[in-house]
């Protein structure tokens, strides 16, 4: 695997970690902020290598486990509307809503489709005038260009029987609530390549400052996090609070100024309910004039739906890094990937899910012996 096995190859890793562990007197608690991260974390057993001053703790970038319930609620009722179309990622359809969740709802009936681009979506439209077609738009920067580009090619073309019902989160934001609050235990972050690969950093440089915290932007192979846990432990240690680029093969400062072009124009600032969490200022984008005839919250009647989350599921303590999967009295019992409870049992990126994946088993061997 060309260009894989380079950044997962074992004695490489020990090399790093080695480094880690002569550098480190902490303690230090360091968040990675990407569900992906978490994800190459457990399955490779890089916390594993870490020395026990140095603690992993898992932040809230799944944008599947943060879409608020209430929106889970809209997509099912927009999807039982008839003649409509509900277009989603397949993560999304297992996540429970209320009372139900969007595979039930396909089940029942509903014309849930699973696409794999916003732009199959808006095909779909064009290709069947007699259907509203919606499109699930979740996702935090990295997923906003190309939702962005689907909304603008509908309104270019004048398609009106396209929308999209908008869920965009922010990390940024994201990051200051967890900061700012009281119950923070975060000394260090590393930050999500793929969205510095579309906003650059220059965002987080105030952050750093403000909290004195160091940020180090960071990849997802076993060697980019463990590199990137090794810059930040060296900022720590030196009491640094600066924003480092460990993902430099990937980001720029600026980052993708196409990209970011298409999003300004699309989209604008907006605050935004997080799953677990709350409403956090400033934190989503919701579409700006003239591209908000395509809200499918607009379009659709769906203003009085009232969610209730579930009170079994921690998972805003977990999307938070208050509490870890398998503190959740809940977790492989009565919330399983079968019976998911909440969000982070289902996504592909989400904290529990990779838990309970990962760390019932020996974690995944790096490429190459390893000591
Ligand atoms: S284990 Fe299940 S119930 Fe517990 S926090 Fe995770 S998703 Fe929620």
């Amino acid at each position: 695997m060309k260009y894989i096995d380079e950044y997962r190859d074992a004695s490489n890793a020990r090399r790093i970690a080695d480094e880690i562990r002569r550098v480190t007197t902490g303690p230090h608690a360091i968040m990675e902020v990407c569900g992906g991260q978490t994800h190459a974390i457990v399955k490779f057993g890089i916390d594993e290598l870490l020395p026990p001053a140095i603690e992993l703790i898992h932040g809230p970038g799944c944008p599947v486990c943060v879409t608020p319930v209430e929106l889970i609620d809209k997509a099912i009722a927009i999807a039982r509307q008839p003649d409509a179309v509900f277009c989603s990622f397949g993560d999304m359809l297992r996540v429970p809503g209320s009372r139900d969740d969007l595979f039930r709802a396909k089940a029942s009936g509903a014309d849930v489709r699973i696409v794999y681009s916003p732009l199959d979506a808006l095909n779909l439209a064009k290709n069947n005038p007699g259907k509203q077609v919606v499109f699930f738009a979740v996702g935090f920067e990295t997923t906003a260009p190309a939702n962005a580009l689907a909304v603008f090619q509908a309104h270019q073309s004048n398609i009106e029987n396209f929308s999209i019902l908008c869920s965009h989160v922010l990390v940024p934001p994201a990051m200051e609530a967890i900061l700012s609050s009281p119950d923070c235990r975060v000394n260090g972050f590393l930050a999500a390549g793929h969205v510095c690969t579309i906003m650059g950093y220059t965002e987080y440089e105030p952050l750093a400052k403000k909290y004195n915290v160091p940020i180090v932007v960071t990849g997802f192979e076993p060697l980019d996090i463990l590199h990137g846990v090794l810059l930040c432990v060296r900022q720590l240690e030196e009491g640094r609070a600066e924003v480092e680029n460990q993902y430099a093969r990937s980001v720029s400062r600026e980052g993708n100024r196409h990209a970011q072009r298409l999003i300004e124009t699309v989209y604008q600032i907006a605050p935004r309910g997080w799953r677990g969490i709350g409403t956090i200022a400033r934190s989503g984008l919701a579409l700006r004039p003239p591209f908000d005839r395509y809200d499918a919250e607009r379009r659709f009647d769906v203003s009085e739906i009232v969610a209730h989350e579930s009170e079994d599921c921690i998972s805003g303590l977990v999307l938070r890094g208050v509490k870890k999967p398998r503190e959740c009295p809940a977790f492989g019992t009565r919330c399983t990937p079968d019976h998911p409870l909440g969000a982070p049992m289902v996504s592909g990126e989400g904290a529990c899910a990779a838990y309970y994946r990962y760390k019932q088993s020996e974690p995944a061997v790096l490429a190459g012996p390893c000591a």
